[in-house]
């Protein structure tokens, strides 16, 4: 799909949210700018989270906690691995958070921490075209309980 501005990649990432069940794994690939953070500024925005979600770049994670339309509590977890040669101790708190039932987790720059991604993760790739507009690929894969 092409996405031609920013509100628009806001708003993918908030028809998202209003799909998808507990927990969620959301891979997230895409160049410097291609609009990562902004789809996921999006994904928070449906969930209910009205704190601003700012690029974990310095500090890998970041939490936000939501009650969902149950009023159940539940968690969004931020993750971007670009600046981390080496996962370490990280990926053992990904691990951790990915046994959490209650997350949507989403991941920037997963490459080093692929092989603790579930099969069950939904990927999307974003590329910039000349035009300063975004194709946004799409992959749910079968064995995932998603129903989006
Ligand atoms: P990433 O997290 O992938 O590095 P960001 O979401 O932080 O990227 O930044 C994307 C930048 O590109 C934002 O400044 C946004 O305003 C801009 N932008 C321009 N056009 C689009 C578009 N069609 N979709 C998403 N972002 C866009
Ligand atoms: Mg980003």
């Amino acid at each position: 799909m092409i996405i031609t501005s920013e509100t628009e990649m806001m708003q993918l990432g908030q028809s998202f949210a209003e799909q998808l069940n507990f927990p969620a794994v959301i891979e997230l690939v895409g160049d410097v700018g291609a609009g990562k953070t902004t789809f996921t500024r999006g994904l928070a925005q449906g969930l209910g989270i009205n704190e601003p979600i700012t690029s974990p770049s310095f500090t890998i994670s970041k939490r936000y906690a939501f009650t969902d339309s149950n009023g159940r509590n539940r968690e969004l977890i931020h993750y971007d691995f670009y600046r981390l040669n080496d996962p370490g101790v990280m990926s053992d708190e990904l691990s951790e958070a990915l046994n959490n039932q209650d997350s949507i987790i989403v991941v920037e720059w997963g490459d080093e921490v692929a092989n603790i991604l579930p099969t069950s993760k939904i990927k999307i790739t974003i590329s910039q075209n000349d035009d300063n507009t975004r194709t946004v690929d799409i992959i749910i894969p079968k064995c995932s309980e998603q129903i989006l």
